[in-house]
């Protein structure tokens, strides 16, 4: 149990890549990109699933995706970028910034992706110039100040503007395919999504009754749970009530979704090494060569709290793990029961693929850390990939 989300990594085996790639180091695992993306296939039977890159960009996930024959949510010209080098059909991808540059637009129309998100007036406005080549998903929000990310704050029109917009893009020729949103990331329960889905089927309802053109589809964004340091509920049993909303809906609208963290966040561990150690106050300081800054900084920036270990066995004691900065927020944990570490051995944060890796920097000249990928193939055993 408490291995269990080193799985399905042995403790040799991941001594053995260090040894071999360095440290630190973060391992994705493709079959687990491919068991998650195969749980929420059949937790949401129907719904197109378009993986949004934003919390790990990383190659060896996009193509496990599209070998799947999932989707992608791009957003920024560098996704895009992603997305095209690995040859990903951009009928398959949806660009779903809800503010964008014009050249942000020709960029992703260039590369043959044709849908795109607006949320606002002055963003319809841009896509009158594409209304021949670009069709809109228009985007609301749905506050949900629980969530540690709420993202409906900094984007959405509220769900009595939404029609407006319809309207505006109507009358400049801009075609609208539907709606979208996205409740917030890692979301408690699937109480938002049930009542964003019911606001959006009534919109759309309006909307074609309006004759404001076809929408016909609507996308349920992100927000589905992992498990951290907290265990959540199967990913079955959290979209019951999505299924269940989403059964309600009439049969000519498609359903899309856009799950990041869900697919990410549990296929990669990060391994990092103790570079110095001292007792202070009683306690052991363990000084790691990635830290905030680094790898854990989802623990800053997507308030994430890792479940981390070391690979030595040994009798435990509260233990402070630091990272390398010379700056005091780089503190990875307090509390952590370690056995006693020596120079040299690893410590291995779990369920690490998600805004981690993503949102890492250089600070201090620490370099990020070096990623591989292991298992790409279906059948590889453990075989790694380098990137
Ligand atoms: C970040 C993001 C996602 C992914 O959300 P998760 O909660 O990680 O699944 C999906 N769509 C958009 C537009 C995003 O910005």
């Amino acid at each position: 149990m408490a291995q269990s989300y080193i799985d399905p990594f042995t403790p040799a085996q991941i001594q053995r890549l260090v040894d071999r790639y360095g440290s630190p180091l973060v391992i994705i695992d493709c079959e687990r990109v491919r068991a998650q993306y195969r749980a929420l296939a059949k937790a949401l039977p129907g719904v197109d699933l378009h993986y949004a890159l934003k919390p790990l960009p990383h190659p060896a996930v996009v193509s496990t995706i599209l070998e799947e024959g999932g989707w992608l949510d791009l957003a920024t010209t560098g996704e895009v970028q992603l997305a095209s080098r690995l040859d990903a059909d951009p009928k398959r991808c949806i660009h779903t910034h809800p503010i964008k540059r014009d050249k942000d637009i020709r960029n992703a129309l260039d590369a043959g992706v044709r849908v795109f998100v607006a949320d606002n007036p002055d963003e319809v406005k841009k896509f009158r110039r594409y209304r021949d080549e670009a069709e809109l998903l228009l985007r609301v929000s749905f506050r949900s100040p629980g969530v540690v990310s709420d993202l409906s704050r900094k984007f959405g029109c509220d769900p009595e503007d939404a029609l407006e917009l319809a309207r505006l893009a109507a009358k400049l020729g801009v075609p609208v395919r539907g709606f979208s949103f996205h409740v917030g990331s890692q979301a408690p329960d699937a109480r938002k999504h049930v009542e964003a889905i019911a606001v959006c089927a009534k919109l759309l309802a309006d909307a074609r009754k309006e004759k404001l053109g076809r929408f016909d589809t609507l996308d349920i964004g992100g927000g589905f749970p992992i498990e951290y340091r907290q265990p959540v509920e199967s990913i079955s049993r959290f979209c019951a009530p999505i299924r269940k909303a989403l059964a309600g809906l009439p049969k000519r609208i498609r359903v899309i979704a856009e799950p990041g963290r869900f697919i990410a966040g549990p296929s990669a561990i990060a391994v990092s090494t103790v570079m110095g150690r001292a007792q202070r106050e009683g306690r052991w300081w363990y000084y790691l060569d990635d830290g905030v800054y680094g790898s854990y900084s989802g623990q800053i920036y997507d308030h994430a709290r890792y479940p981390v270990r070391a690979l030595r066995e040994g009798p435990l004691h509260a233990a402070v793990l630091a990272g390398p900065t010379c700056d005091s927020i780089d503190v990875i944990a307090e509390d952590v029961p370690l056995p006693k570490l020596n120079v040299g051995d690893l410590v291995v944060g779990g369920a690490m693929g998600a805004y981690t890796w993503a949102s890492a920097s250089e600070f201090n000249f620490f370099p990020k850390a070096t990623v591989i990928s292991v298992n790409q193939e279906p059948g590889d055993h453990g075989r790694v990939i380098e990137v």
